[in-house]
């Protein structure tokens, strides 16, 4: 029996999560589950799943949890703060930790848990891309065992040699390629996405994800962030990973060998696949996702990715090569100017403005060596965006 913390317990990964537990009752207990401030929603998850420890962020809605618990005769701790998520991360209690908060908020909570050693299955990608060396080595220090949860890295796991954690030597291996599935705005022109609105962006065609990762999915940020993450995950030099755009995800990404052979993990798109592998790992258990039917999806498509029309993929990979703070700086102002684009207050090909802006300004800095360095960087980074949303006519 594996008992599982679920951090971000209510987002997207966290309900795909819970799906798979649901199915194996016999080898998932749920210790703690985690959210910002949706305590109707953690009720509904503790009232199902019973675990030892619900956390949530914000203090007024753990108070409300608290209540409708103690109405209902629950045993579940309620617990409130960043302080008290790292420490259900990392207890010992736990032998798993899904790492689902989304963007730099997650990051003490993921470091918790990879410097107490546990089995990280890792969807925060912000975490890695903040601070990726730091991050590594704390995983490394605590004998963590990372996952990778994101279905481009989950797939290249499985088509890598041998089972090698990430980060081991990939023999032979020439390239990885990750597939992007160009966002819902992969037709339209530059001008055209000057006037998109947040629905439309959040309207993905072939993913249903958290508001911040589908807007990354549109500007295609996203698979900029991905790139980094690829780099520090496998151990891959810039030069040595590329992106292929395939409109289906159906192909999650690819992995070339030197011999000319390229191994690709296929499957429909529904998270609970790399959720379960990495689960279960190395064993195979069912997710609930519906066998691929290729002959009724009849044709693949492949195409080259547009930098001139996705400024957010050409800065991403400058940040990946230029290295130092440049990927951290990059999520930063990227978060700063998606949130701003959420809230109506920045054009969509804006996002990309205000992140080359302050990838110029801080991109060059030395790379943070530790989490208060990350962390420091990170809220100059913020700022500089702030400064620069105040430049951007709305
Ligand atoms: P989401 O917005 O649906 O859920 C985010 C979760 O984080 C929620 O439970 C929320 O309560 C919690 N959260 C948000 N802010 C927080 C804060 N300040 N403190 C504590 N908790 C907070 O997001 P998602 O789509 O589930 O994505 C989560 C992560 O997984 C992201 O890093 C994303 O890039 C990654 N990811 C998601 C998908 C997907 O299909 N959704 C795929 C690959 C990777
Ligand atoms: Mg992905």
């Amino acid at each position: 029996m594996k008992r599982l913390t679920i951090l971000g317990a209510t987002g997207s990964i966290g309900e795909s999560t819970l799906d798979v537990v649901a199915r194996h009752p016999d080898r998932y207990r749920v210790f703690a589950l985690t959210a910002h401030r949706n305590h109707a929603r953690l009720f509904e998850q503790c009232q199902r799943f019973s675990p030892r420890y619900a956390v949530l962020e914000d203090a007024g809605a753990a108070d409300a949890l608290q209540r409708e618990l103690a109405r209902h005769g629950s045993p579940t701790r309620v617990l409130s703060g960043s302080e008290a998520m790292a420490q259900v991360a990392s207890c010992d209690g736990v032998d798993m930790v899904m790492a689902a908060i989304v963007g730099a908020a997650g990051l003490a909570s993921t470091l918790a848990a990879a410097r107490a050693g546990k089995t990280l299955l890792l969807a925060n990608k912000e975490a890695i891309v903040m601070a990726g060396p730091v991050f590594l080595a704390a995983a490394r220090a605590g004998g963590a065992t990372v996952l990778p949860i994101d279905s481009e890295h989950n797939a290249v796991f499985q088509c890598l040699p041998g089972r090698h954690a990430p980060g081991a030597a990939q023999a032979g291996v020439r390239r990885i390629v990750l597939t992007a599935s160009g966002g819902p705005f992969r037709g339209l022109s530059l001008a055209q996405m000057a006037g998109v609105t947040p629905e439309q962006a959040c309207a993905h065609p072939n993913w249903r994800m958290g508001r911040k990762i589908s807007v990354d999915s549109a500007t295609m940020m996203n698979k900029g962030l991905e790139l980094i993450e690829a780099h520090f995950l496998f151990d891959m030099p810039p030069d040595r990973l590329d992106v292929l755009v395939h409109p289906q995800s159906i192909v999650h990404s690819l992995v070339e060998y030197v011999d000319g052979s390229v191994l690709a993990q296929l499957g429909n798109p529904d998270m609970r696949t790399p959720i379960a592998h990495a689960m279960a790992y190395p064993e195979r258990i069912d997710s609930g996702v519906a066998m691929l039917d290729l002959a009724s999806h009849g044709r693949l498509d492949f195409e080259r990715p547009d930098p001139a029309r996705f400024p957010c993929l050409r800065l991403a990979r400058e940040a990946l090569e230029h290295g130092e703070a440049a990927p951290c700086v990059l999520n930063a102002a990227n978060e700063v100017a998606v949130q701003s684009f959420l809230d109506g207050e920045l054009r969509f090909t804006d996002i990309a403005r205000v992140a080359e802006q302050v990838l110029a300004e801080l991109g060059a800095r030395r790379p943070p060596a530790n989490t208060d360095e990350v962390l420091a960087l990170d809220a100059a980074a913020r700022d500089s965006a702030r400064l620069q949303l105040s430049r951007c006519p709305a």
